[in-house]
C-alpha cells in the first residue's frame, strides 16, 4: 500500500494517468488549465525535452527563449513561469525535487546534429519523437520549439563557454508543472549518447498527471 509520505505534497491515489516514457522515445499527454503533472527521472541522469503547445492553436507553445526574457534569467527555478512565443504564461514551474539544473539553452537533438557528431545511419532523436508524438495526435506540421530540457545541467562559464555535464538526477527526482493553458505535452527521453548529458546513457522517464490539488495560494 503507498504511504502518503511517498508523494510529498499530495494525497495518496491522485495520479491521474501515468505514462511511461521509454529510453530514446517520446510522448505526448493533454493537461487541461489548472492540472498539474510530474515529470519523473525513473532511472537517473537523464534528461528530458519538454515540449507544451496550446491545445487549441499549436502554433503558440512554450519558448525557452521568451521565458529567458520574462525572468531575465538562463534558467528556470521553482515559482517561476513558463512563456509561449506569445508571452503568455503556459506552465508554472511548483516543485523541484531534483538537483534543480534545467536547461534552456539548446536546441532539440535532431538528425542533422547527429550526422554533424559522425553518425552514419539514423539515430533516434528528439525532433523526431516530438513530431511523432503531435503526429499521433493530428499534428502533422508543427514547429519544433526550443525545447525545456528537464534535469540538463550546462553550465555557464565567466567567458561564455558552456558545458555538458552529466545529468545530476538520482533516480525517482521529479518536477512538478501546472498547467496555465489547456497544453499538448510531449516529452521525449533524449536519445543523446555521443556526449555526458545522459550519464552512462539514454533511460527511462515518466510523466504522472495528477489533476487539480494543491493549488499553491488557494484558500
Ligand atoms: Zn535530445
Amino acid at each position: 500500500m503507498t504511504k502518503s509520505s511517498e508523494r510529498p505534497g499530495g494525497p495518496p491515489g491522485d495520479v491521474l494517468e501515468r505514462v511511461v516514457v521509454p529510453a530514446r522515445e517520446g510522448r505526448a499527454i493533454q493537461v487541461g488549465a489548472g492540472e498539474a503533472v510530474r515529470i519523473i527521472d525513473l532511472e537517473g541522469s537523464q534528461v528530458g525535452d519538454l515540449f507544451a503547445f496550446v491545445a487549441d492553436d499549436v502554433a503558440e507553445y512554450a519558448s525557452a527563449e521568451h521565458t529567458r526574457v520574462a525572468l531575465s534569467r538562463l534558467f528556470p527555478r521553482v515559482g517561476e513561469t513558463f512563456v509561449t512565443n506569445r508571452r503568455r504564461s503556459i506552465l508554472r514551474f511548483e516543485e523541484d525535487d531534483s538537483p534543480g539544473h534545467h536547461d534552456m539553452l539548446c536546441a532539440a537533438c535532431d538528425p542533422t546534429r547527429y550526422a554533424t557528431l559522425g553518425v552514419v545511419g539514423w539515430h533516434a532523436s528528439c525532433e523526431e519523437n516530438l513530431r511523432r508524438a503531435m503526429a499521433g495526435l493530428g499534428h502533422a506540421q508543427i514547429e519544433v520549439p526550443q525545447p525545456i530540457n528537464l534535469f540538463m545541467h550546462i553550465p555557464v562559464a565567466a567567458d561564455g563557454t558552456f558545458g555538458w555535464e552529466p545529468a545530476p538526477s538520482a533516480p525517482g527526482d521529479s518536477v512538478t508543472l501546472r498547467a496555465e493553458l489547456d497544453v499538448l505535452l510531449v516529452l521525449s527521453a533524449c536519445p543523446q549518447d555521443l556526449n555526458s548529458i545522459n550519464g552512462p546513457g539514454p533511460t527511462s522517464l515518466a510523466i504522472e498527471r495528477l489533476g487539480i490539488r494543491n493549488v499553491i495560494g488557494a484558500s
